[in-house]
């Protein structure tokens, strides 16, 4: 085992970390301010990160993409997750559930959202199945060739700005196994489907405290028509279709909290060492030491379990736990890490002056999407009671 970066890893370090700086950093009050991205900063953002061939980094080389693994994404995560989420997810695209699309799919919609033409939103959430995914009421029934899709759909992130929408609908039901008490879980299959599809609307959804200029939408499916061919992997299997590529975007979570873990930990250090009261640095004092000591102590925890089950990722070895450990790992780190930071910099920390007030509300929403913090403790446990028939 060793843990030391690869030149190539250096480079993208390297290269995310000045495109935050020159690309990202310079609009994040803006953004703050207007709660938007404006559309001339949303195009500066995508062009430069194509030159720079950030865009579609995790997408193969033979598409056009990247290439980059797992481990290397999470380093790139780490980098880009320092600047305002709403800034962050424009510098690359699509979402990893893409590369499950075959054939004509492939060129409708996976190389258009590698070059950057086209871009996907991901809708699995409903009002009353969030957690509970498999308790989903958005159905989509066989007609001839087609599907004919019923439902409604919220918390759907940047579905504005999305050409389509990878849906995730329900085709069917599963008996529950005997005496589990549950009730019949939905068999799920994934649908590709285009803005524009008569029967398919997207509203404005809820305003949040977390990530401004970073917007949730609902999406209602009335009679929506859309041909087999739409189908993303295996009818009835869009659960495992799911499943196959979450464990990802967990990670991307995690990657994303290290660096804002970074940011806030880099702020407190320099205010420790440099604000001064009773005469002294307030650094000098135990009482805030030991603060930057417990932060760095869960920011190298998280760090090591998010490196740990992406290199596991990369070999084919990563189970649901490891991505679970790593989540629910950074993401309490940097609840815990950007309150620390506040009460370091006392009423200085609140004040938007400082990027931590924006760390600290955007650090809320991490413990709950992508599987919230009990889940991932659900995920953790059962991996470990199922052997022994728990
Ligand atoms: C800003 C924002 C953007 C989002 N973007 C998207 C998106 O683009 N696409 C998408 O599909 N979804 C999206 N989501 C949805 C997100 O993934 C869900 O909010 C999340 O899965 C939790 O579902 P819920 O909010 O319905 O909470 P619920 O599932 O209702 O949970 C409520 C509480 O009950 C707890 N709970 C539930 N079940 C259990 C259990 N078995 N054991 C213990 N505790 C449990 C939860 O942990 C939580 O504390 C987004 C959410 C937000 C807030």
């Amino acid at each position: 085992m060793h843990f030391a970066q690869t030149d190539e890893q250096k480079m993208v370090i390297e290269t995310a970390r000045r495109f935050v700086e020159e690309t990202l950093y310079p609009h994040e009050r803006t953004v703050e301010e207007r709660d938007d991205v404006p559309a001339e900063v949303a195009d500066e953002i995508k062009r430069r990160s194509i030159e720079l061939g950030l865009y579609a980094a995790a997408m193969p080389v033979e598409l056009g993409g990247g290439g980059l693994d797992t481990l290397s994404m999470s380093m790139l995560d780490r980098e880009l997750g320092r600047a305002s989420y709403a800034l962050h997810y424009l510098v690359y695209r699509p979402s990893n559930i893409l590369q499950a699309c075959v054939g004509e799919q492939r060129e409708k919609y996976l190389l258009p959202c590698i070059r950057g033409e086209k871009v996907d939103c991901l809708a699995m959430t409903e009002p009353g199945a969030g957690s509970d995914v498999r308790g989903m009421k958005c159905k989509a029934e066989r007609d001839g060739d087609d599907w004919v899709i019923n439902g409604t759909k919220h918390f759907i992130s940047h579905a504005d700005w999305a050409d389509f929408v990878i849906l995730m609908a329900a085709t069917g039901e599963e008996e529950a196994p005997p005496q589990s008490g549950r009730g019949p879980r939905k068999k799920i299959t994934t649908f590709l489907v285009d803005k524009g599809t008569p029967g398919f609307t997207v509203r404005p959804g809820y305003k949040n405290v977390s990530m401004r200029g970073y917007h949730n939408f609902i999406l209602e499916f009335d009679d929506c028509r859309v041909p087999t061919s739409q189908v993303l992997g295996e009818i009835d299997k869009g659960f495992d279709v799911a499943n196959d590529w979450l464990g990802a975007t967990r990670l991307q979570v995690a990657a994303t909290c290290l660096g804002r873990c970074d940011r806030a930990l880099e702020l407190s250090t320099r205010w420790a060492a440099e604000r001064k009261q009773f005469g002294q640095q307030i650094g000098k004092f135990q009482g805030v030491s030991f603060k930057l000591a417990d932060m760095a102590l869960k920011l190298k925890a998280a760090e090591l379990l998010t490196y740990e089950a992406a290199w596991k990722h990369d070999q084919g070895a990563m189970t649901d736990s490891d991505a679970a450990m790593a989540k629910l790992a950074a993401t309490e780190a940097l609840g815990f890490i950007a309150d620390e930071a506040i009460q370091i910099h006392g009423g200085m920390g609140l004040m938007n002056d400082l990027p931590l007030e924006m760390i600290w509300r955007d650090a809320r929403l991490e413990r709950i999407w992508e599987g919230t913090s009990e889940i991932q403790r659900h995920i953790i446990s059962r991996g470990l009671l199922r052997p022994l028939g728990g």
